[in-house]
């Protein structure tokens, strides 16, 4: 049920109706219709006050919330996140994506989002643990390793993580696996850092290596990134090592555009200063002697990368939601991209989705969030199952296992859209819109 003024959440509702609505499965199993209202609905949304003092001594006052979705799976699972845009609409959306993005994974986790409009941005380390402790102080009741799990999403990484967690173990005087994103020495998972970015890279491999009959890979591909959190940065440095070339990269300020590549030292230099909130465009000016030379980029204030970046073969939106428009998605498939998967949540408007499945009898693939970007909580249940069994995995063994769950949630969605499907056109790429969503929900209405 979408109540008025949720245009985030009918969003992401009407991408999942219309997917599973517009496939054969409701006259083939007619009583999975009956999930859709019950699945529409959070079972429980919990909203505080969160009351903290800034560096001046006074004390200020932000919404706080966790959005506890859907639990058929499992314990509710999803990221916070801080931001001034937070209100309930956006996480009602992300809370909805959330489950279906889960089940894809695999794992046993049902989902959940939460988050507050507080912005960290311009707030010194000490208002920002205040702020943590404060919010967990209210948050703390509602969740455990077994009943919800958060971590981090947009605003929030692994320093929130650590005064969050913090917090928690005080407050209750025991240790529990009730956040993930930790670090690596209390309780955290190797490769959940780069999990989401990582993920989404493998996933593109395996649309590359389908729609190419495995004749083409990464290697030589240009690729369009937007956003230089943690999701962009980690996407671009996997791209760099399988010998693509990462075109752009952007924040809420601007792009940056580089025609020869983008290089691993200088996402070092974004990823350092980004923890400190910094733009690009101060980033590049303080170090000015990385962004020069044969790898220079060019700083564009004020707009996104999509339009600017020239022919790209890949693009992959992994900054926030709704950041690829109509237009844009029109200049991107002029510009000859090929393959759009998503490293954020709904990183495409409506708009811009109808273009690249119109394009898809062209050879245009588009994969969803929901899909492409599940490796980063499909690493957070590793962390979960390593935090229950006391034991640390190795790199080798979490990539491994992130890899498998990639390559196994695109042949689930390539095939459930094959399966499902009411085209009739032989020889087109199937829908992974649909696909992605078809197999997401089947798995929650089976449970
Ligand atoms: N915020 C991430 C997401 O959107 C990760 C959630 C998690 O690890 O629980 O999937």
């Amino acid at each position: 049920m979408v109540l008025p003024y949720e245009p985030e959440f009918q969003q992401a509702y009407d991408e999942l109706v219309s997917a599973v609505e517009d496939s054969t499965l409701f006259t083939e199993q007619p009583k999975y219709k009956k999930v859709i209202p019950v699945a529409s609905v959070p079972e429980r949304v919990i909203q505080f006050r969160v009351a903290w003092e800034n560096d001046k001594g006074e004390i200020e006052v932000n919404n706080g919330y966790r959005v506890q979705f859907n639990s058929a799976l499992g314990p509710y699972k999803g990221g916070l996140r801080f931001h001034p845009s937070v209100n309930l609409s956006i996480l009602k959306f992300l809370g909805f994506e959330q489950i279906f993005k889960n089940a894809l994974t695999g794992l046993s986790m049902g989902g959940g989002k939460g988050g507050s409009d507080f912005n960290p941005k311009g707030r010194t380390d000490s208002e920002i643990r205040r702020f943590c402790v404060a919010f967990m102080r209210q948050l703390a009741r509602h969740i455990g390793p077994d009943t919800d799990v958060p971590a981090g999403d947009i605003g929030v990484g692994g320093r929130e993580i650590g005064f969050l967690f913090g917090a928690y173990k005080q407050m209750r005087n025991h240790w529990a696996g009730v956040l993930t994103g930790k670090g690596l020495s209390w309780g955290g998972s190797l490769i959940r850092p780069e999990a989401t970015g990582y993920g989404c890279v493998y996933y593109v491999e395996k649309m590359i290596e389908k729609a190419t009959n495995g004749k083409e890979t990464f290697a030589g591909k240009r690729v369009a990134i937007s956003g230089s959190g943690n999701v962009a940065q980690y996407a671009a440095l996997k791209v760099i090592e399988l010998g693509g070339t990462v075109v752009s990269l952007s924040d809420s300020k601007g792009a940056i555009i580089s025609k020869n590549g983008i290089t691993k030292e200088q996402v070092a230099a974004i990823a350092a200063a980004k923890i400190q909130f910094k733009s690009l465009e101060e980033i590049i000016a303080e170090s000015a002697s990385v962004f020069s030379g044969e790898n220079s980029v060019e700083y564009l204030a004020g707009v996104r990368p999509w339009t600017k970046v020239g022919q790209v073969d890949v693009a992959l939106p992994s900054a926030t939601q709704n950041e690829v428009s109509g237009d844009e998605a029109k200049a991107l498939v002029e510009a000859g991209c090929k393959f759009i998967a998503e490293g954020s949540n709904m990183g495409s408007t409506k708009e811009a989705i109808e273009v690249f499945e119109a394009n898809r009898a062209s050879g245009v693939w588009y994969a969803p969030g929901k899909a492409a970007n599940c490796g980063g909580v499909a690493v957070s249940g590793l962390e979960m199952a390593q935090n229950s069994a006391r034991v640390q995995w190795t790199n080798e063994e979490v990539d491994a296992k992130l890899k498998d769950i990639m390559y196994t949630c695109f042949d689930n969605c390539y095939q459930t859209a094959i399966k499902y499907s009411t085209e009739k056109t032989e020889g087109t790429l199937p829908s992974l819109l649909k696909g992605a969503n078809i197999a997401g929900f089947i798995k929650v209405a089976d449970a």
